[in-house]
């Protein structure tokens, strides 16, 4: 392919591109679709300028296509920001075109063309050089697309290093000539290879953090954070199946005259004791700890890696750190209690689950009539 037609591939390539992002950005409301959009027709116009070159006015003929490209990537900056929830105000992404505007006015006006080169190509380096810097940065998601990601914003500011190099080696010898500039010639590959697999690897980035999110909102209780009855039911069949000799206690929990709590200081002061309750568990309970919300005011904990003595402590703590929970309402500060039953299982006893759920809510009802605010344990028959 010469490089006409090479720069013809890349505008369809971001052209198709654009349209895409559009297209996924239409039922979604993140900005960065939008942007990743307007930054491809904007590169997409770039190329076009460069193809129409020679048809160009003198004036425009160097400033206009690279001023396009720098402004192109530097939305691109701003979409990878948008992206990862940092600030991004439309006006600092002008920045680099102004930049570029200021610095290229007088390689241009003294027709040195290896100078403009090396502004345009040391400008475009540090904005590609950028948007890999965000996909990089603060980040523990180390997924292939985000590595993908980062690679591909690599390779086009190692192609725009290449460039700037070639300006200042070859300094007026610089070709002029589109047809017979080589480098540009691998360049266009690079920027193909640029162009498909950032855009894919951006969707495919996106697409997985969806994806993550639905899961989360699928297992989670929306009030408080904490795994939801089903998602509960997973992870601990999950863990007996991967623990089939570890012993673990089971508790389940229900807050105390929780109807009266909200009959008398309002929904609102209910949702806010749940909230409070799901923290003091979060906070008592250690991290190998399955928590959940088993579904109104009741709870349920599996608490594995503890002999039956340190579970029952660990259960009646977090019953004391609940009591101690001061929820404002308008008649001052009032304090929940809430009631457990707890029981115990080893490799010799049943380790059913449904069965266990029944035990500690026997337990549970037994709390509850023995007057509440209290912890009561069960044996759990043999297997
Ligand atoms: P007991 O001590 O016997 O457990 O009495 P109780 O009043 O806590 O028992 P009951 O099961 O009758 O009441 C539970 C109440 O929890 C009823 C329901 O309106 C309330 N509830 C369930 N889910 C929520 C919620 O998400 N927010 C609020 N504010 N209330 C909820
Ligand atoms: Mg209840
Ligand atoms: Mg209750």
């Amino acid at each position: 392919m010469n490089n006409f037609t090479l720069f013809a591939a890349n505008a369809i390539v971001v052209l198709v591109m654009a349209s895409v992002f559009f297209i996924a950005g239409r039922a979604r409301h993140e900005p960065y679709w939008d942007t990743w959009g307007v930054a491809n027709l904007v590169i997409c116009l770039a190329l076009l300028c460069y193809m129409a070159g020679a048809h160009l006015p003198d004036a425009l003929r160097g400033a206009l296509p690279n001023g396009l490209l720098v402004l192109g990537i530097s939305l691109r900056w701003r979409a990878a920001r948008q992206f990862e929830n940092r600030h991004a105000p439309l006006a600092l992404f002008f920045l680099p075109l102004a930049l570029f505007l200021v610095l290229s006015a007088a390689p241009l006006a003294a027709g040195s063309y290896p100078a403009f080169h090396l502004v345009t190509n040391v400008i475009q380096t540090a904005i590609a050089l950028a948007c890999a810097y965000e996909f990089w940065r603060d980040n523990d998601d180390k997924s292939l697309s985000r590595k993908g990601l980062i690679l591909a914003y690599g390779i086009l500011a190692a192609t725009f290093i290449v460039r700037f190099a070639q300006a200042l080696l070859v300094g007026d010898g610089f070709v002029r000539q589109m047809s017979l500039d080589t480098i540009l010639t691998i360049q266009l590959y690079v920027a193909l290879f640029h162009f498909l697999a950032s855009s894919a690897f951006a969707l495919t980035l996106a697409y997985e953090r969806d994806a993550q999110k639905l899961h989360h909102l699928a297992s989670h209780d929306g009030l408080t954070g904490l795994l939801n009855r089903r998602a509960f039911e997973a992870e601990a069949r999950s863990f007996l199946e991967r623990n089939p000799e570890q012993p673990f206690a089971l508790a389940i929990f229900d807050l105390d005259h929780f109807k009266q709590i909200n009959d008398q200081h309002g929904h609102a002061t209910g949702d806010r004791t749940l909230e409070a309750c799901a923290e003091a568990f979060r906070e008592t309970f250690e991290q190998s700890a399955i928590i959940a919300r088993w579904g109104g005011e009741e709870f349920v904990a599996l608490l594995p890696d503890l002999s039956p003595v340190e579970a029952a402590l660990a259960v009646d703590r977090l019953r004391a750190n609940v009591a101690a929970i001061a929820v404002p309402t308008q008649n001052g500060v009032m304090h929940p209690s809430l009631s457990a039953g707890i029981c115990y299982s080893n490799a010799k006893r049943t380790r059913d689950l449904e069965t266990l759920i029944s035990v500690a809510d026997s337990g549970l009802y037994a709390a509850k009539k023995r007057g509440r605010n209290r912890v009561e344990q069960v044996a759990v028959t043999a297997a």
